[in-house]
């Protein structure tokens, strides 16, 4: 006996409703389908996600998803969501499986955080009329200068990304997400000067061209790694771990791995593609260290190597440690961040907030003299400019953006990317559905909305009196607490509004 209640009701005004049946194409779960006795659509709403495909496209706007008002028995004690989790698990005996980001209303600091302005003095800057700097350069900064025996300067210098602007796109494997998507992520990226990761997947043979604004990742699995893979990137990602599930490995089941997706990745068709937890490999910094280094050998020293990890309890520690490893660039995704499947008990309890774990890193590396030999990017919760502003602002070098991404794909938030099922065409490997998503207009949606922000964030530097990213970085004088506790002020090295 199944005890769950349906979560989404489908409203139909049987008045405007014409008996098109677009819904029902549009829907690949199944919810819409003809009754020819009754001559009218009818709806198994139990198979409903709420991803407002077929509300989109009814030509007459017959269809409404709401929320199903009637709910378990909550109580101050039990929820809703724990009742109905218990009734899944007693059916399922599994753990519970959830896709994007932590859902939880745990403190989300970036809107707790407020943006000084210039006033009177030091006067602000008119970014129409005035140069303003955005390009962003990441890697190991720390060059001194040394000369040979005879005077001459010895060139010491480290490979850097050169971004137009300090957003790129994160790692997103092909496999999780579909061909067109990874395709509109990489034109995108080529188009505004930046760079997108390929996730765990590998490169597909179609996206080499797009090496020189790729991130090319190495995990646990080491999906689709070698020689070439790794020359084709601009740089190496070493994923040892990710906001939205971190300590855990990921698990692409056979039934997933078909054709490309299977020869991307150098995985048999059918089998299953399991990235262990650890790198079993790396136990300690020294590991890393060989790790990093055997990347760059491997790539003529001429690519940063980057380290991504999760954010979690001594992150700084951690970060630390990494510094010191030989990787150039570190990149801290906190536990809002997303991901096409997750258990759901990890997802919503495990980690802590990117904006904590940034403030923290960027003072202990900055206290132990090592900040320039890494940069910083941070991911898991970046929603808008402002977001990427206050990240600047305190310590980060760039921000690294998926879920805002995929939103401007055409993404709606129904948290069911494991199901394979996405009707944007986004989390899906269904050629049908994949269709569905146009790459050259995926890529358009992803530059005009860094286009966007890219305005917003000269306007907030110049309302500050500010003409670089480089003198917003670290500049934490120019933001302010609200409703903040003072561990959380002196964590986030802050004061509060007023002061
Ligand atoms: S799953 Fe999406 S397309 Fe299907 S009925 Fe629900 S909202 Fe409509
Ligand atoms: S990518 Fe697709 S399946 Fe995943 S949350 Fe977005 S709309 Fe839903």
């Amino acid at each position: 006996m199944d005890y769950q209640i349906t979560e989404f009701l489908v409203e139909r005004d049987r008045e405007r409703c014409t008996v098109c049946r677009q819904c029902e194409r549009q829907c690949a779960n199944g919810v819409h389908h003809y009754d020819s006795k009754l001559n009218r659509m009818v709806a198994d709403e139990t198979k409903c996600v709420d991803c407002m495909r077929c509300t989109i496209f009814c030509p007459t706007h017959a269809i409404r998803i709401v929320k199903n008002p009637q709910t378990f028995r909550e109580n101050a004690g039990w929820r809703a969501e724990n009742i109905q989790d218990i009734y899944r698990q007693a059916e399922s005996g599994g753990a519970l499986l959830s896709s994007m980001g932590c859902p939880k209303p745990y403190p989300i600091y970036w809107d707790k955080i407020l943006i000084g302005a210039s006033q009177v003095t030091n006067p602000s800057i008119d970014p129409l009329r005035e140069p303003m700097e955005t390009k962003t350069f990441l890697g190991n900064k720390h060059c001194p200068i040394e000369r040979d025996k005879d005077g001459r300067i010895v060139p010491n210098s480290h490979p850097l990304l050169e971004l137009s602007l300090p957003i790129l796109f994160s790692g997103m494997s092909y496999g999780s997400i579909s061909y067109n998507a990874h395709k509109a992520l990489a034109m995108a990226a080529e188009r505004l000067g930046t760079f997108y990761g390929t996730g765990e997947g590998g490169l597909h043979k179609d996206f080499y061209p797009y090496g020189p604004h790729t991130i090319v990742q190495v995990a646990s699995g080491r999906f689709g790694v070698e020689p070439a893979y790794l020359n084709a990137g601009a740089a190496i990602e070493i994923k040892m771990g990710q906001g939205a599930k971190p300590g855990i490995g990921g698990h692409l089941p056979g039934s997933k791995m078909v054709g490309d997706i299977a020869r991307t990745r150098m995985v048999p068709e059918g089998s299953d593609a399991i990235s262990p937890a650890p790198h079993h490999d790396i136990y300690s910094i020294e590991d890393l260290r060989q790790l990093v280094s055997i990347l760059k050998e491997a790539t003529g020293y001429t690519k940063p190597v980057i380290v991504k990890v999760a954010a979690v309890h001594n992150i700084s520690a951690i970060a630390s440690g990494i510094a010191r490893s030989g990787a150039d660039i570190i990149t801290i995704d906190g536990f809002r961040g997303g991901t096409g499947a997750a258990p759901k008990r990890i997802r919503d309890n495990v980690g802590i907030p990117v904006e904590l774990a940034l403030a923290a890193v960027d003072r202990r590396l900055r206290s132990e003299g090592i900040r320039d030999r890494v940069s910083l990017v941070v991911s898991g919760s970046i929603r808008s400019s402002a977001d990427v502003v206050k990240a600047i602002a305190l310590g980060a070098d760039a921000v690294s953006i998926a879920t805002s991404a995929l939103i401007a794909l055409g993404c709606h938030l129904c948290r069911t990317c494991q199901s394979g099922r996405c009707n944007w065409g986004i989390a899906t490997q269904r050629p049908d559905l994949v269709a569905r998503l146009d790459p050259e207009a995926g890529a358009q949606h992803l530059v005009n909305l860094i286009t966007g922000w890219k305005s917003e964030v000269v306007e907030m530097m110049g309302g500050m009196g500010i003409n670089s990213i480089e003198a917003l970085r670290g500049n934490r004088a120019m933001l302010r607490g609200i409703g903040l506790t003072q561990p959380e002020l002196e964590i986030l090295g802050i004061s509060h509004a007023g002061a």
